[in-house]
């Protein structure tokens, strides 16, 4: 498949909307990201990447972390404790919406709302000493890129500013389904909403995913088939935010995306694809990224259907 050329026709096909939508606005950094930004990068299973645009700068990943974090915790307790406490049901609710935790009892819809991330990095806090370490280490190990990395001025804002999740992580606990200290739990969730990776550095950190588990990179298998399998579904489901019905339509593949305009994506057996422009339509996601993915899969004639 020709990728290359692929990827050049859609920076070219989305250049309208590129500076379109708005950019997240709850923090100071991500205003003040310019709009204007346009990446894409494909990482296949056999290990040739692909890239256009603005790919090599790192943005703010955002909820793309959910997936990492939802991955370490999968691992660590499996899946029998880990879905005690967090459901696996797209919300139909925005991803930081208090209203569903209360009429069910503190468990939240899935692990990619922030209420279930909430849960996810709680149970992270009690499996590692060092949560914030150990998420890092598996990040720059997925990346193959040892200077990926927390941003400290982000994580700052999102405790400045976290004033939603401060209550729901202070709900959940009042349901008996949090462990640790709220705070301990926030400083978790609050740093690795601040990572930063470029689309090349995210594509190639979601290929084990598309390779069944298997990172293809360092041969190291980081999932069982099945729980490759698991986490792929709930993207598709619950990856999206409050559009993930739309974008199921439209794109076609298992996605996780981010409010800072980044969407991972996977066509399994085959490769990890990101993308990132800033501007984000009504459902959080990103617009031209949105478009961009939609073409991908239009052009190529490959997705999960
Ligand atoms: N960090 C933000 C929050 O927790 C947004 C995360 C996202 O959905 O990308 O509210």
């Amino acid at each position: 498949m020709e990728y290359q050329a692929i990827l050049e026709e859609i920076a070219e096909d989305v250049r309208p909307l590129v500076g379109k939508g708005q950019v997240a606005d709850y923090i100071p950094k991500l205003a003040a990201v310019p709009l204007d930004r346009f990446a894409m990068a494909v990482q296949t299973v056999d290990g040739k990447t692909y890239a256009v645009g603005d790919a090599r700068e790192r943005f703010s990943i955002q909820s793309i972390s959910k997936v990492f974090t939802l991955t370490m915790a999968l691992k660590a307790v499996g899946e029998e404790a880990l879905f005690q406490r967090v459901g696996r049901e797209p919300s139909g609710t925005p991803f930081n919406s208090l209203v569903q935790l209360e009429y069910e009892d503190g468990i939240p819809r899935n692990p990619f709302i922030n209420a279930g991330a909430i849960v996810v990095d709680d149970i992270l806090v009690s499996a590692f000493p060092r949560p914030r370490n150990a998420l890092l280490g598996f990040f720059r190990q997925l990346t193959g890129e040892d200077t990926v990395d927390y941003d400290p001025v982000v994580a700052r804002s999102e405790a400045d500013y976290g004033f939603r999740n401060r209550a729901l992580a202070n709900f959940i606990r009042s349901f008996e389904n949090l462990e640790n200290e709220v705070d301990r739990v926030l400083s978790l969730y609050f740093a690795h909403c601040s990572l930063a990776a470029s689309c090349v550095e995210l594509a190639r950190s979601f290929v084990f995913l598309a390779n069944h588990g298997l990172c293809p990179t360092t041969g190291e298998r980081v999932l069982t088939r099945s729980q490759a399998k698991r986490i792929s579904a709930l993207m598709m489901t619950c990856g999206t935010y409050d559009a993930v019905g739309e974008f199921a339509y439209l794109v076609g593949l298992p996605a996780k995306s981010g409010v800072g305009g980044g969407i991972s994506a996977t066509i399994p057996g085959e490769l990890a694809v990101a993308v990132w422009s800033p501007g984000l339509n009504k459902s959080g996601n990103s617009l031209a990224g949105t478009k961009a993915l939609e073409l991908f899969t239009t052009k190529t004639g490959i997705s999960v259907f």
